[in-house]
């Protein structure tokens, strides 16, 4: 088996295309090489290395050894340096990197190879014995911290201590005998910590970082991160080892990080970050502040210090020509690291740039336009649920704003929470339902869950490429990072800015888009869909074959669908309109009813106030089609909870408050969601079916005389179980419509059918399309009712399940295709075997999921349906299914 490899000018082994083997960076560094792109040579152990490493013990594949040798000669030849040679030493950096980029990997480990003997080796061959000590601190401390698990505050303490003792302020201001000094500190503390010498030897330090690259593969940290995005363990990481290049070798030197456009707003034009006398880390840790990469970019953010364009000319040319050929080879935006050793421009990393959704659509559609994608390729770069943060409301601009302290604009849009300054407990509580906004002096991968349960994220250091920022971009939350006047004290729970405090569970505002923290809440506004996002989404409609509908039942949510693109109402659900306050009390008299008298008494009360609903929605919805479901849920729901809320209804119909609660006493049920509710309810009191049929009909007319289009109904029957079900309550509302035909003159449009939400319809389907024009998948159900699993408590254990493989996702969210979607299939098969032109949707959560989208497209729905916030989510989603 080939576990290794090697890569360098002209003789990669390795291409873009194998990144499941190498891993995205080593297999992007492979392919930079070949492109002709300067790259420090290297190797790479592939994922299968880790696979065969958790499957045998922990151990590595027995000629694994003899190929690491073969291809770390292959490097030295290269290089022109030898591994542990003290006339000649190589350093090498020992990098994870897996198929998708990861933060709760092992941090990259640099300078590796050094002792006494290289470190004064590497002095003498590059004259400058401060870089060789700078370097050797560093390696001391990075590889004690990531290796070998030794905190690294101890290295800190020394460094504070030593810079103290001798009135220093700067790193720039220890000399190359203060860091030899430092060495030694750090040495001894590292061996007290370990119980054992510092390893000395190159070997054995380069197998160390290699087994902690793997190991890293199943800490808590890593294993957390793939669960939030979906990553099976089995795709194990790489580790590459690869040739160290010098950004700290003085004034000509630096390092970098930059996106070949701007990954916040998606503008043309180079966007970076880089440090002068710097390595690597440094930028992204957000020790130093670094200066910006363009002179545009300087003056946008009125910076001081000179641009990398300004003061590497040279440098920058090449880096930016390096640019332009990777993005014209990899077709899109791409986040590249780099490393300028004494003038020299290395490359250390391309890979696609993660971005905001607002960048995603500016540059897929820049892309498309400048003819390097094409308007498919356009549609199939944005992924459908970053469409979300677009969606959402932003920052009012009229509206006041106190502002407590302006940092960088790191991740757009707005956020409102109560401030929390600790990431487990920022997940705690936003379980517990409250907003929170993270406040951290700097974010590390160990704040991922944090992050994820914020609603937003305030950092007082680091700059648009830190952590912070990268991470929050990736999962759409605001993030403000690098607001320096901030000062946070963790064990008080408090920041000061000026003079100002402001305590956890405070409420804060942050709008990512200009950088503005702001004391409480702030006013926000719906967002503008025009403009790229109305490009994208015209190519998208262009693109798809089903339809979008809404699940929507008042005025307001009717709006917003029709305003994001919506096609008619897939579910408009009416025991919504029974729990307004105006009506519960009728609702309540009317279930509480001992008689057919009684209910029809209260549902006279009830039926101006239900057909007065359905006209407003008519009147928004026009023409297009709406899916009414009649009353679904159990009566119990309906009952009332307290004593206030019986007299309520004792008063309404004088009837004695013992007798109501006698009557709520027997409608009460043990498992009300397998109880008397949907169709059930139709059975046994039909009276109530027909009241909103009538509501239903009557409203469709008066709209139609108001404004002369014909509003189209389809009404649908819930929880059918049987084809019986459906032809008695179908016969008793087509003579509901019979007798408001008759009444008004006017015959109103409208279809009757059903929801498919239990395992006996999809199986009785063939039957149950005698009787129904349509069928609407209600997967909600159908996933409890097929699982035998209620949702409501699921929460409880699902956890588990996913953990341990036995799900791979919460079929809540995503429908499993293999067993719901597997009934689905079916009622739709006999369904339309029985009636070709049966119309068939889904108005389920997962109508609005786009990998449930995409099953739906599969079986061939005609339509899907979502909440409207979702509708543009499910169009693009839509659209890429039928690609
Ligand atoms: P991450 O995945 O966290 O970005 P990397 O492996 O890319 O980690 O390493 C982080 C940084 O370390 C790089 O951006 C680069 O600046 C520096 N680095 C890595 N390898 C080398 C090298 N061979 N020479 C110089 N710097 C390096
Ligand atoms: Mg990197
Ligand atoms: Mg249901």
């Amino acid at each position: 088996n080939k576990w290794v490899y090697a890569f360098g000018a002209g003789y990669s082994e390795g291409e873009a295309g194998m990144r499941e083997l190498l891993g995205g960076k080593g297999a992007n560094l492979a392919e930079m090489a070949t492109l002709g792109l300067p790259v420090p040579p290297g190797f790479t152990l592939t994922t299968q290395v880790c696979t065969a490493f958790y499957e045998n013990k922990r151990q590595f594949p027995a000629d694994l050894n003899e190929q690491v040798e073969t291809a770390l000669a292959k490097l030295e030849a290269t290089a022109g340096k030898v591994l542990g040679d003290p006339a000649n030493p190589l350093l090498v950096s020992v990098r994870s990197g897996g198929r998708a980029s990861m933060p709760g990997m092992m941090d990259t480990v640099l300078n590796l190879g050094l002792n006494d003997e290289t470190a004064a080796g590497l002095a003498e061959l590059s004259g400058d014995r401060r870089f060789a000590y700078d370097s050797y601190r560093r390696f001391i401390q990075m590889y004690s911290d990531v290796v070998l698990g030794v905190d690294h505050a101890i290295f800190e303490d020394i460094l504070d201590g030593f810079k103290d003792e001798n009135d220093y302020s700067l790193d720039t201001d220890l000399s190359a005998d203060d860091w030899e000094q430092i060495v030694s500190r750090y040495k001894t503390a590292a061996a007290t910590a370990l119980g054992r010498p510092f390893p000395t030897d190159p070997r054995e330090q380069l197998w160390g970082a290699i087994g902690a690259v793997f190991m890293s593969w199943m800490t808590e940290r890593a294993k957390t991160y793939r669960r939030l995005h979906d990553i099976p363990a089995s795709w194990g990481t790489a580790v590459n080892v690869q040739a160290m290049v010098f950004g700290n070798m003085g004034e000509t030197s630096a390092t970098g990080v930059a996106f070949t456009r701007d990954p916040s707003t998606g503008d043309s034009g180079y966007y970076g970050e880089f440090l002068v006398n710097a390595q690597g880390e440094d930028v992204v840790a957000g020790i130093r502040t670094p200066q910006c990469l363009t002179e545009a970019m300087r003056e946008r953010m009125g910076d001081h210090s000179p641009s990398m364009e300004a003061a590497m000319p040279e440098s920058y040319a090449e880096l930016s020509a390096a640019f332009d050929k990777l993005e014209r080879h990899y077709r899109d935006m791409q986040d590249i690291e780099f490393t300028v050793e004494r003038g020299r421009l290395w490359m250390l990393q391309t890979r696609t740039g993660k971005r905001t959704a607002k960048a995603a659509l500016r540059i897929a559609t820049d892309m498309a336009q400048e003819g390097l994608i094409t308007e498919e390729e356009a549609v199939m770069r944005i992924d459908p649920s970053h469409l979300d943060q677009l969606l959402h409301p932003t920052l009012d601009p009229k509206a006041e704003r106190d502002v407590l302290t302006t940092g960088l604009p790191a991740s757009p849009g707005a956020a409102t929470g109560r401030v929390v300054f600790d990431s487990d407990e920022a997940e705690e509580r936003a379980k517990a339902g409250e907003k929170v906004i993270l406040v951290r002096i700097e974010t590390s991968p160990e704040d991922i869950h944090g992050m994820h349960a914020a609603e937003g994220i305030v950092t007082a250091r680091g700059g648009m490429t830190s952590h912070a920022a990268v991470v929050a971009r990736g999962m759409g939350r605001p993030c403000v990072s690098g607001a320096g006047q901030i000062k946070i004290d963790y064990a008080k729970k408090l920041f000061m800015v000026g003079r100002r405090t402001v305590h956890d569970g405070e409420m804060v505002t942050i709008d990512g888009s200009n950088g503005q923290v702001l004391y409480g809440e702030a006013k926000m506004i719906k967002p503008e869909l025009t403009g790229e996002f109305a490009i994208l989404m015209g190519w998208a409609d262009k693109t798809r074959r089903m339809k979008v509908r809404a699940n929507a039942e008042t005025p307001q949510d009717c709006q917003t669908a029709v305003e994001f693109g919506a096609e008619g109402i897939g579910l408009c659900r009416t025991e919504h309109m029974f729990f307004d306050a105006d009506r519960i009390a009728a609702v309540r008299e009317m279930i509480l009813s001992n008689d057919q008298d009684g209910r029809v008494t209260a549902l006279d009360k009830i039926l101006p106030m239900q057909r007065d609903d359905f006209a407003q929605i008519f009147r928004i919805m026009g023409e297009l089609p709406c899916t009414i479901r009649l009353l679904d849920p159990p009566l119990h729901e309906f009952l009332p909870h307290t004593e206030e809320d019986v007299m309520d209804v004792a008063t309404a119909t004088g009837l004695p408050a013992e007798q109501l609660m006698a009557r709520a006493r027997d409608l009460a049920e043990s498992n009300p969601m397998l109880g008397h509710r949907g169709c059930r309810l139709g059975i046994t009191f039909p009276e109530i079916y027909e009241m909103q049929a009538r509501a239903i009909f009557e409203a469709q007319i008066a709209v139609e005389k108001e404004t002369g289009f014909q509003p189209l109904a389809e009404v649908m029957i819930p929880l059918v179980a049987t084809v019986a079900e459906l032809s008695i309550l179908k016969a008793r509302v087509a003579g509901v419509a019979q007798a408001v035909a008759e009444e008004t003159g006017a015959k109103p449009k409208y279809l009757i059918g059903t929801m498919i939400e239990l395992p006996r319809a999809c199986l009785m389907s063939g039957e149950i399309a005698k009787d129904a024009e349509f069928f609407s998948f209600g997967t909600n159900d159908l996933t409890q009712t097929t699982f035998g699993l209620s949702r409501d408590d699921a929460g409880k254990f699902l956890g588990d399940y996913l953990e341990a493989g036995i799900l791979e996702k919460d079929p809540f969210v995503t429908i499993d295709r293999d067993g719901v979607g597997d009934l689905v299939r079916i009622a739709v098969e006999r369904g339309r075997a029985t009636r070709p032109e049966l119309k068939l949707g889904i108005c389920g959560e997962h109508g609005g999921d786009p990998a449930s989208i995409d099953f739906c497209e599969d079986v061939g729905l005609d339509y899907v349906s979502c909440s409207p916030y979702r509708v543009p989510i499910a169009r693009l989603a839509a659209a890429q299914a039928n690609l």
